[in-house]
């Protein structure tokens, strides 16, 4: 089978596995704010926590488009869902592209079953835009390190089996750019509790329920050598590496805004042909029939400039700027086509009976989290004031 064959055949069949489901349980799940465990066993069987890995450790070895075309169907179904994979995908990505040759054997096999599962951290109660600024130190002890610190934020922290984590190695280098080293952090899922190691209570979100965020101390935590990522040339090294994983980040929050847009809109259409006002359905008003063109122009938009980011990157070519466009522009797409959406079903949209309450309340997430819409803009500007240099 081609690359591209196996890319529809997934696509497709998560995309039947979503409308068969997902879509009958996701309220149910997102309302109570419950971890979908029969969803996820599921989409370990299907191989989506393996999709990028390289079949040499037991992962489809798909490229970053196929992922996204995957993330894209998953968010149409409920974007919890996507963000159970998230972490995942960013870390694995980081251990294939930066860890050592004993790190990859370690970790990637049973990161692509989801016997292993990642999540990933850099936030700080005190620091999120603002990376440079995360104060959790890691000290050099014996044949390993002890960190110290508090995380914020941390999706996917309790169940995982590991975290990738930020830490301040070297706090005298160039006040600009300190030294941080990435490490894996191996811990207990589960377990809220262990040594030097305290997994917060999952914090109460306005949307993306069902998958914790939590905080996390670390009180000395014990990591050994083996843990710090890209073995010796990793040491100080991990501020460019957590770089590195956001950028894909971009792409997959860019995938996930596409996904509920797509939901969102379809929902609105379907509606609008129903329901009647005035003596006919108000799809057949031209006021609804303008927000209906201006949707769906607006995310096909966004659904290619999130594909193209993709190629770039699967293509090894510098994608800094077009993950940064692709994530502002198909976030701020979410959002706007999320109210439409709610509008259009009058009040309808505003009971939790109906999906698109909920897409209303998920879309936020995307325009802050993995790097602000403000922190894109600024990434974008950089980016073009160096290719339109004078
Ligand atoms: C549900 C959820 C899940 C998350 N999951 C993770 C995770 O798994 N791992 C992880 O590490 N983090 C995670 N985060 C953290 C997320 O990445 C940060 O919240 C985000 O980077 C913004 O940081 P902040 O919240 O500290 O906001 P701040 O950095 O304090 O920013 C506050 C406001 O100021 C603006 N701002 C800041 N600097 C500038 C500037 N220079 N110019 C203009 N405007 C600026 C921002 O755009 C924003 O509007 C998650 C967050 C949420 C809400």
């Amino acid at each position: 089978m081609t690359t591209a064959e196996a890319q529809v055949e997934i696509v497709a069949a998560v995309r039947d596995w979503v409308e068969r489901e997902v879509y009958p349980a996701a309220s149910d799940y997102e309302h109570a704010d419950e971890y979908p465990e029969p969803l996820v066993e599921d989409m370990k069987r299907m191989g989506l926590f393996g999709v990028t890995i390289p079949e040499e450790y037991g992962g489809l070895g798909l490229d970053l488009l196929t992922y996204v075309l995957i993330q894209i169907e998953l968010s149409r179904g409920w974007m919890s869902l996507s963000g159970v994979l998230n972490t995942h995908f960013i870390s694995a990505w980081m251990i294939r592209t930066y860890g050592t040759d004993e790190q990859r054997e370690r970790y990637l096999p049973r990161m692509a079953t989801g016997e292993l599962r990642f999540a990933y951290s850099m936030t700080e109660p005190h620091a999120g835009s603002d990376v440079q600024a995360i104060r959790t130190r890691a000290v050099r002890d014996g044949d390993g390190y002890a960190i110290t610190g508090q995380k914020m934020w941390a999706t996917n922290a309790l169940r995982a089996g590991a975290i990738m984590l930020l830490a301040v190695t070297d706090p005298d280098a160039d006040p600009r750019h300190r030294g941080m080293t990435a490490f894996v952090v191996e811990k207990e899922p589960g377990r809220a509790s262990q040594r030097g190691l305290e997994v917060g209570a999952p914090l109460k979100k306005l949307g993306y329920k069902g998958v914790e965020s939590v905080e996390l101390s670390v009180d000395g935590f014990r990591v050994p050598l083996s843990g710090v990522l890209g073995g010796a040339a990793g040491e100080n090294a991990g501020f460019a590496y957590f770089m590195g994983g956001i950028e894909l980040g971009r792409v997959n929050i860019a995938a996930r805004a596409v996904g509920i847009a797509t939901r969102a809109f379809e929902e609105a259409i379907a509606y609008a042909q129903q329901r009647e006002t005035f003596g006919k359905p108000i799809a057949q008003h031209q006021a609804v029939q303008l927000k209906l063109a201006q949707m769906a122009t607006k995310i096909e938009a966004a659904r290619l400039l999130t594909m193209q980011a993709a190629e770039r990157k699967d293509a090894g070519e510098r994608a800094d700027l077009e993950a940064g466009m692709a994530k502002l522009f198909a976030t701020e797409t979410a959002e706007e086509v999320a109210l439409e959406a709610m509008r259009i079903h009058g009040g309808a949209g505003y009971s939790q009976e109906l999906v698109v309450e909920r897409i209303y309340r998920d879309a936020p997430v995307l325009i802050l989290g993995e790097g602000s819409n403000e922190i894109q803009q600024l990434v974008i500007a950089r980016r073009l004031l160096e290719r339109y240099a004078l």
